[in-house]
């Protein structure tokens, strides 16, 4: 089998047992993305000079006996959010265009530290603000099952670059469900680490109480080897748990429910979703219940208020956090020629700089928090919010983990929603109470839907730092669907 069919777990034995380099690795995958980014377009940038020579470092450690950890050689795609000092970072806005960040997130550096390899940065929603990866002021990510469709958001790069074989690994952040989504809609597994479990030092923030670095990967295990390769507390993120990281890889080589509590959320699978979805869905939870787990049904009603109060709480943050972008210290800057004030080179500047939707999520967090309005509209949600947070404490009282489909829709055409926020808003439904809540969870892909020949994923969610549970039952999924089905679901994607 070709290098860049092998899965993570795979390469990092080849490479730890000396019958491959890091650099040979890491070439066959820049050979793929040279072959097939002009159709897929997940990368904002790539440098194989950059990529090779840290191939070429890891080996060195290698030869010199370092130990490093399962996955060092591995290339891995990284999301644009992420500083990194040797590439650009841009969180795909023009006005971050050019800037060279002076360090690395901690996730960056973590990455470096088990020596994976950086084959390049991926494109994202502007600021991570998107189900779709539309909204990226570069260009649009194609999904690679179907390349008129969107690859999900906001880290559509990073999931179409696994797809396509382009990377084993890659990066992604979930505020409301930007790693979840996009996993689900090609064919992938993405995970939602416990808010506080993966570190936010040095990702530009969106939603500082909601955003939350994971993995993405072909497989469940190469997810959780991932995880804990990046996890961990982190002294320089206020918000960081300090706590062991769950045993995720532990738990995805225990692909066993049997006598596991699994609570269907009752609120989530009904009207407004597409029939291949449910089809799949139901079949997983019936699958779930041939393994020896129970399933009950569960109800949370507050979990359908969730999106109206992300919606408040997400752009409140945003309009906070983006503040930074003040013409000065980062990136583009528009009008300064010695005749403007600095007032007017700002304005000028966030005016050029910000795209449609960023400005949308300014106006409308600044209006949620401002004086006479907030009570009403932000701290309205921050109620909501505790009182989700609650429902899923009384459900975790009933059952180990929580399911629901990831997305309401299959990938949907690249266009069709563009011009439709509330459409796009939709696609997070059942990601965002988690995102909310703070809870881990996961999206494991479950077979295509009918109509469509498309991907369809589980969402299976468990309480603060029982981020194995997810990994657990996604294991036993996968383990029992890919033996049905003869292979991973993504081996019945099409050839790019
Ligand atoms: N789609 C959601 C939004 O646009 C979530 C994005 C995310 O998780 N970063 O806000």
């Amino acid at each position: 089998m070709s290098l860049i069919r092998k899965t993570a777990a795979e390469l990092g034995s080849m490479i730890a047992a000396g019958e491959v380099s890091a650099v040979e690795v890491a070439e066959a995958h820049l050979d793929r993305m040279a072959e097939v980014e002009p159709k897929v377009k997940a990368f904002l940038h790539v440098d194989r000079e950059v990529t090779l020579e840290q191939a070429r470092a890891v080996d060195a450690r290698l030869r010199a006996g370092e130990q490093l950890g399962p996955l060092a050689g591995v290339p891995i795609a990284h999301k644009d959010i992420f500083t990194t000092r040797d590439m650009p970072t841009t969180a795909a806005s023009k006005i971050l265009e050019g800037w060279r960040p002076p360090y690395d997130a901690t996730v960056t550096a973590r990455l470096r530290e088990a020596g994976l390899v950086i084959l390049g940065k991926t494109n994202l929603d502007e600021f991570a603000m998107g189900s779709s990866t539309e909204n990226s002021a570069y260009h649009a990510t194609c999904n690679p099952w179907d390349l008129t469709k969107i690859p999900g958001g906001s880290s559509g790069g990073s999931s179409a670059a696994v797809a396509a074989y382009e990377a084993p690994l890659s990066t992604g952040t979930d505020t409301g469900g930007s790693i979840r989504q996009p996993a689900s809609v090609t064919g992938i597994v993405g995970m939602k680490p416990t808010y506080g479990g993966s570190s936010r030092y040095g990702l530009i923030a969106f939603a500082s109480s909601l955003d939350t670095p994971g993995p993405f990967a072909r497989n469940v295990l190469d997810a959780a080897l991932l995880h804990e390769a990046f996890s961990g507390y982190d002294p320089m993120d206020s918000t960081s748990i300090d706590a062991p990281v769950p045993s995720v890889v532990e738990a995805a080589k225990t692909p066993d429910v049997a006598g596991m509590r699994i609570g269907v959320v009752k609120e989530f699978a009904g009207e407004g979703y597409q029939a291949g979805v449910l089809a799949r869905y139901h079949e997983a939870v019936q699958l779930l219940e041939s393994l020896g787990a129970k399933v009950v049904e569960v109800s949370c009603p507050s979990f359908t208020t969730a999106l109206p109060a992300y919606y408040l709480i997400a752009p409140s943050e945003c309009s906070s956090n983006l503040a930074r972008f003040d013409a000065m210290r980062y990136g583009l800057r528009v009008g300064d020629d010695g005749t403007r004030s600095a007032e007017e080179v700002m304005a000028l500047t966030r005016a050029a700089g910000f795209g449609p939707e960023v400005k949308r999520r300014i106006m409308l967090g600044t209006y949620a928090l401002s004086s006479g309005y907030y009570d009403a509209y932000y701290g309205q949600a921050q109620k909501v919010r505790t009182v989700i947070a609650r429902e899923f404490e009384a459900a975790y009282q009933q059952v180990d983990v929580l399911v629901s489909p990831t997305t309401p829709t299959t990938a949907f055409a690249i266009g069709e929603r563009a011009d439709d926020p509330m459409a796009m808003y939709l696609a997070d439904l059942c990601t965002i109470p988690s995102n909310l809540a703070g809870n881990a969870a996961i999206s494991v892909p479950v077979g295509l839907a009918d109509e469509d020949g498309l991907p369809v994923g589980l969402q299976i969610m468990a309480p603060v730092l029982g981020d194995d549970r997810c990994y657990r039952v996604g294991a036993a999924v996968e383990q029992a669907l890919e033996s049905r089905w003869g292979g991973s679901l993504l081996s019945k994607a099409p050839e790019l």
